[in-house]
């Protein structure tokens, strides 16, 4: 009776531990594709009217920069900055494909206002933490 107990308890315990990884795999699968779709609100500078947006899987390098894309005017603050392929943005953000056939790798930039709390996190854990704080 005992080692039928034990039996049945040894196969509880790895159903459950079976369970658990898949439910791991699934629910970090999931997460990693939200992430991937969520989105990111790109300037081309801190003060480009336009805004643009992308989707996360589609943004690389983020980092702390002062030096825009573009135009590469030197702010006085680093603003975080990363790299996306030029046809991967939607809206209006300051750029034309008159500088050679596309799709071209452009720099843009990242404000935390136009973003969520959710992703600019992430960017953070990415880029490192906000400079600007250490200038205050
Ligand atoms: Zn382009």
């Amino acid at each position: 009776m005992l080692k039928i107990l034990w039996f049945v308890f040894k196969l509880l315990w790895r159903v459950l531990r079976l369970v658990a990884v898949i439910l791991s795999l699934t629910i970090g699968f999931a997460w990693r594709q939200t992430l991937g779709r969520s989105n990111v609100y790109v300037r081309r500078d801190w003060n480009d009217r336009g805004l643009g947006r992308v989707r996360w899987a589609d943004l690389y390098a983020p980092q702390w920069d002062t030096i825009s894309g573009g135009t590469q005017v030197e702010n006085p603050l680093p603003l975080l900055h990363a790299y996306v392929w030029c046809d991967k943005v939607r809206g209006n953000i300051g750029h034309s494909g008159a500088h050679g056939p596309g799709p071209h790798n452009i720099k843009v930039c990242m404000l935390r206002d136009d973003n969520s709390r959710r992703i600019w996190r992430r960017l953070l854990d990415l880029a490192g933490p906000d400079r600007r704080l250490e200038l205050g």
